[in-house]
């Protein structure tokens, strides 16, 4: 279908028919576009946008030879105007381009002309814990340790290549068809250049912010560990554990680490939420300590997850 509409396109004959497609319109209504990597004379065509960042928008892209489908992340040059923000980007495809690893979204290349930078990364088609949130509301503790599973080996990934992510939270946890997390946006990620080196400042604003980082008195890969925490609370109940109406209210509960977990919760998910959540960072369990966990060891795991799940509470054995 890709190449017969690149004929038809290129044919000149297509103004005699009304159809969208023959007019040059994709199936959202947008010029057709094609993308071209000189580098590895790949050419691409540009399909349905998948989602809107803070600088880029991300399309569905072709590879017209191989028919095989990536996220595109475009990233307009007119918008980076200010030096920190051209080092934003040139910090994302350093610290993600040589990470590889089931749970991290793949990163395949990246290219620029006179408009745009373009980051070629795998798709995630399901895509992220947001929207299954959004419509699930909570989900059940065998998806919450599913999902948790995931997290933890893609992080111990990231941090074994001396990397801390820093904006872990649900909309940097994609999902891919089969229902696999895959860790994606390294936008305020840091590289740790030496054992016991500690951050001081984040150019950006995480998620779910550690203390250690709001009050700038030294953060690492704890901060990443305080996020987990963070997801696993947010996937169980629901909601964010410092939520309040106002980002100065919030910051002095987790200043203060003032937040409940409701009743219904089980004695293993609160009190690994309680570890994760703890104020001080050296005193917050490893990853493999997660892995290890009463949590995670003696309750159930399902193997794979159906796409279903997005909408429907599975019912488990
Ligand atoms: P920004 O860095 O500008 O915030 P993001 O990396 O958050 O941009 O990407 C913008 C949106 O594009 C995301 O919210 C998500 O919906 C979508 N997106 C990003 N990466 C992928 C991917 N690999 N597969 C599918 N959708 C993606």
């Amino acid at each position: 279908a890709v190449t017969s509409h690149m004929k038809e396109m290129t044919s000149g004959k297509n103004h005699s028919k009304p159809d969208k497609q023959a007019v040059g319109l994709n199936n959202n209504m947008e010029p057709t576009h094609y993308i071209y990597d000189p580098g590895t004379q790949t050419t691409y065509l540009r399909g349905k946008l998948l989602g809107k960042g803070g600088f880029a928008k991300c399309y569905e892209l072709t590879d017209l030879k191989t028919n095989k489908v990536y996220a595109g992340k475009i990233i307009s040059k007119s918008r980076l105007t200010k030096p920190h923000q051209k080092e934003k980007i040139a910090r994302e495809i350093e610290l993600h381009r040589h990470l590889k690893h089931k749970h991290v979204v793949c990163f395949y290349n990246f290219f620029e002309d006179e408009e745009n930078v373009y980051i070629i990364l795998e798709l995630c088609s399901r895509k992220s814990l947001v929207e299954v949130l959004k419509s699930r509301k909570t989900l059940t503790e065998p998806e919450v340790r599913y999902y948790l599973r995931h997290l933890v080996l893609g992080c111990q990934h990231i941090h074994g290549q001396k990397i801390v992510h820093r904006d872990l939270k649900l909309g940097n946890m994609l999902l891919n068809e089969n229902m696999e997390i895959k860790i994606g946006d390294f936008g305020l990620a840091t590289r740790i250049d030496f054992d016991g080196e500690r951050k001081t400042t984040v150019c950006g604003t995480p998620n779910y912010i550690a203390p250690e980082v709001l009050q700038k008195t030294g953060h690492s890969y704890e901060a990443d560990v305080w996020a987990i925490g963070c997801v696993l609370y947010a996937l169980l109940v629901g909601r964010p554990p410092f939520e309040t109406a106002t980002l100065k209210e919030t910051y002095m509960r987790i200043t203060s680490n003032k937040y409940n977990v409701p009743a219904h919760i089980s004695n293993e998910a609160r009190n690994l939420i309680r570890k994760c959540l703890n104020p001080h960072p050296d005193q917050r369990p490893t990853l493999d300590q997660i892995m290890q966990d009463e949590f995670l060891v003696y309750g159930y795991i399902p193997k794979v997850l159906s796409g279903a799940c997005c909408t429907c509470a599975p019912k488990f054995p």
